[in-house]
Parts: structure tokens; C-alpha cells; sequence
């Protein structure tokens, strides 16, 4: 779990103010749910036999109350729990998002930590696959407005629940005939879920899961003309994508399109968006039964895209460095930083005294448009001195000009 420090910070937050007009410019609309959920929730919602369930989750038991509960690994679960508690599906389907800490016991690695963080985007109670195809847009829009390249769209149809049960029953009767061959995960998971083998990364198993029977050639027409429909509108738009037919989720309630965006630029760690479409799940939660459709993209791994571009983090926006001495100016000081902060400057008064050079110095280094310097002089005259500090020169001017001097230094670019 990193701290993420101010160096960084500045960085994080340009990048939320994208992502916010972005989502907002598709009509998306923001909740915050809790960061700990009942453990029993994530088991159903997630699968019992996952990455996540098996052995990812942090989970606690409430020493108080004796209630199991788990550190969200990720935000669905939790955004369906909200919505349906809440009735927000009633009268309306819902387009969602959300961000914020997930929490993983994954061995850290370069794009992999126990605590990140996801921007989630959910669309509640939509049944086409003109959402599928607007989530996909959606993020080739995010990409192109971060200035992201070398990101590759791939796609696939998970069909629906009869097909899959046809493909299981076929992959399963594959799967034992080259018994020997699976790995640990892969045995044990052959009967529970069989499917989700299909993305297994140990490159011994890749030629069994070459031969394995494909889930493309059970598909249902509704299915595949719901895939075809999301492609047509893809093309549509110009934008370009890979049928991967082993892109799957390996659980009961994924069904139809699923996606993700890749890189290869970030190592082995080069998802940085993931979605589909999860009709089963509001039903699996208890609710009455609404297609839903969604996406996570994992903040760290574009961060990191960024910064590999050269991204910097910007610096601290500041408008007036106050530099200060004598009794005094002092006192004045901090009634001018706060007049010039009633107009919506942004001002940092220096604390801690010091010679004027050594306070011009730090003004120097803060990035601020102007450096204001009272001394005791200027305080019994009402005067200020306002020093430019991305040129121009310094001035002594009256105090009660200041804000509208500073206000025009600071909106001249
Ligand atoms: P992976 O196959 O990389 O483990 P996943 O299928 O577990 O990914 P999702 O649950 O689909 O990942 O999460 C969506 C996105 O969140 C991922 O594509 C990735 O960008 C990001 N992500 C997932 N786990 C981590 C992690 N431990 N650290 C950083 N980012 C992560
Ligand atoms: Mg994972």
C-alpha cells in the first residue's frame, strides 16, 4: 500500500478532473459507497471461486459485533448493494461512477499494489448493446483526451447462461481428457469453473487452452446478433478492436460483450480499463432481475502510462508568496492575505520569520505570479511591494490596490 505523496499528488488530481468532465459529458452521475462491505457480499457477488474470493480479500471480523467483513476489493458489488437498498432502479436505469481505494492481497509488483485505485462506471438497468458500444467509446474518448496511444481494444461475447452450460459441459469433458497437463489452479477449478482456466497466464497451459473447444461456436442468434451489433457500432465510430475469444470472466452472472483495453508498454501489468456486460449479477445480489453493464480502469496503471509519456506532475498552483519583517508588517500581513484571498487568490503567507532574502528566496522557488513584500516602512505608509516574479519589475503601490494589481499580474496568461 503506497502513499501517494504531493510530488505525485498534483498529478492525481489534474487526472480526476478529466476523468469527472468526461464522465459528466456522457451523463454519468457520481456515488460514494462505504469502503467495507459484509465479506458474504463480495463472496456472492464476485464468486466463491475467483483470484478475489480465494485469496485476495482482506477480511476482518468486527470485534465488536462479531459481523464478518471485507476491505472492498472492487466497486460492483457495492455499487449494486447501494442501488438496490436504496431503490434507485425503481423509476429509471442508472449511469454511475465512482472512485476510490480497492484493496487486493496480490503480491506487489510494478502496476499491482494492495491498496489502488479504480475509477468504476456502471450502467444499471440497460439492455442493448448500444451501451456496450457507448462504454467502449466512451473510453477510446478518455484515451484520446489523456493523449494515450498504444492502447489495444479486444473484445469477446460471453453469449448467454444456456450456451455457456453447453460450452462448460464440452470444456470439461476436454479438460479431463488432458488431466495430467493443468496445474494446480487449473485442477482445481476444473469442475468449479472451468472457464475461467480459458485466461489462464502459465504459459505451460497455453497449448491445452489452444485446443479447448470455443465458447464462439455455442452461441445463441440473439447473442451473437447483440456482438454484432456492439462491433457494427465500433466500426461505425473508427474504432479499431481485436476479437480475443479468450477474454472471459469466469463467472455464472458475466454474459454477452466483455472487454479490455491493453498496453504494452506497462510489462506484464498492461490492463488498464476492464468491462462487460453482467445481466445476472442484480438478481444474484437480490434484486429483481435488470441488465447492467460496466467498466473499472486502474488509476496507477494510467499514471503510469502518463508519466512514461513524459506527464509531470504540475506544479502547486499559487498566485502571491507574502513576505514579511517587522512588528508591524507582520500584523498587517495576515490581513492582506486574507482581503486578497476574499477575492479568490491563492496566497501562502510566510510563517516562521527570516531575513528578507532568505523569504524572497523561498517566494522565488514557490511558483507563485508575485511575491507581495511589506515591511515596516511600507506598513506605516499603507504601501505594499509587489515584485513580479515571471518578470517585470517591482513596484511600491498603494495597499488598497493590491488585489486588483495582483489580480491583473495573474490573469495576463
Ligand atoms: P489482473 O488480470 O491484472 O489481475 P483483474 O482482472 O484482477 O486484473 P479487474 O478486477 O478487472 O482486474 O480490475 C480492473 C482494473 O483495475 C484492471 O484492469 C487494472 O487496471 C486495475 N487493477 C486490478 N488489480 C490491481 C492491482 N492490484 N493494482 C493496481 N491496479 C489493479
Ligand atoms: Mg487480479
Amino acid at each position: 500500500m503506497n502513499d501517494i505523496l504531493p510530488d505525485e499528488a498534483g498529478l492525481w488530481l489534474w487526472f480526476e478532473d478529466v476523468v469527472r468532465d468526461w464522465l459528466e459529458s456522457y451523463g454519468y452521475r457520481n456515488i460514494r459507497m462505504p469502503l467495507v462491505e459484509p465479506t458474504a457480499l463480495f463472496k456472492r457477488a464476485i464468486g466463491e471461486v475467483t483470484d478475489i474470493v480465494e485469496k485476495e480479500m482482506y477480511s476482518f471480523e468486527d470485534s465488536l459485533n462479531g459481523d464478518q467483513l471485507t476491505l472492498r476489493p472492487e466497486g460492483t458489488a457495492s455499487c449494486v448493494r447501494a442501488v438496490l437498498q436504496h431503490n434507485l432502479l425503481y423509476n429509471a436505469p442508472q449511469r454511475l461512477y465512482y472512485s476510490g481505494p480497492m484493496f487486493r492481497h496480490e503480491r506487489p509488483q510494478k502496476g499491482r499494489y494492495r491498496q489502488f485505485h479504480q475509477i468504476g462506471v456502471e450502467a444499471l438497468g440497460f439492455a442493448g448493446p448500444d451501451i456496450d458500444a457507448e462504454m467502449i467509446l466512451m473510453c477510446a474518448r478518455l484515451w484520446h483526451k489523456l493523449g494515450i496511444r498504444d492502447v489495444v481494444l479486444q473484445i469477446n461475447t460471453l453469449g448467454d447462461l444456456a450456451a455457456r452450460h453447453r460450452h462448460r459441459d464440452k470444456l470439461i469433458a476436454y479438460l479431463e481428457q488432458h488431466k495430467d497437463a493443468l496445474d494446480a489452479d487449473a485442477a482445481r477449478r476444473l469442475h468449479s469453473n472451468p472457464l475461467r482456466i480459458l485466461d489462464s497466464k502459465n504459459p505451460a497451459m497455453q497449448e491445452i487452452i489452444a485446443g479447448a473447444p470455443r465458447l464462439m461456436d455455442e452461441l445463441d442468434d440473439e447473442a451473437l446478433r447483440h456482438f454484432e451489433a456492439v462491433q457494427a457500432i465500433l466500426r461505425r465510430h473508427d474504432v479499431a478492436f481485436e476479437i480475443n475469444p479468450r477474454l472471459v470472466r469466469g463467472l455464472d452472472y458475466y454474459n454477452r460483450t466483455v472487454f479490455e483495453w491493453v498496453t504494452t508498454r506497462l510489462g506484464a501489468q498492461g490492463t488498464i480499463c476492464a468491462g462487460g456486460r453482467f445481466d445476472g449479477l442484480i438478481e444474484q445480489i437480490g434484486g429483481k432481475p435488470q441488465p447492467a453493464c460496466g467498466f473499472a480502469m486502474g488509476m496507477e496503471r494510467l499514471l503510469a502510462l502518463l508519466q512514461e509519456d513524459g506527464m509531470e506532475n504540475p506544479p502547486p498552483p499559487l498566485d502571491v508568496y507574502l513576505v514579511h519583517q517587522g512588528e508591524q508588517a507582520n500584523a498587517l500581513a495576515s490581513v492582506v492575505a486574507e482581503q486578497l484571498r476574499d477575492t479568490g487568490l491563492k496566497v501562502l503567507l510566510h510563517c516562521g520569520g527570516g531575513s528578507f532574502k532568505s523569504q524572497m528566496k523561498k517566494a522565488d522557488g514557490s511558483n507563485a505570479w508575485c511575491a507581495v513584500i511589506i515591511g515596516d516602512d511600507e506598513a506605516a505608509a499603507g504601501q505594499v511591494t509587489l515584485k513580479p516574479l515571471r518578470g517585470g519589475e517591482q513596484q511600491r503601490i498603494a495597499l488598497a490596490e493590491l488585489p486588483r494589481r495582483v489580480g491583473e499580474l495573474v490573469n495576463k496568461e
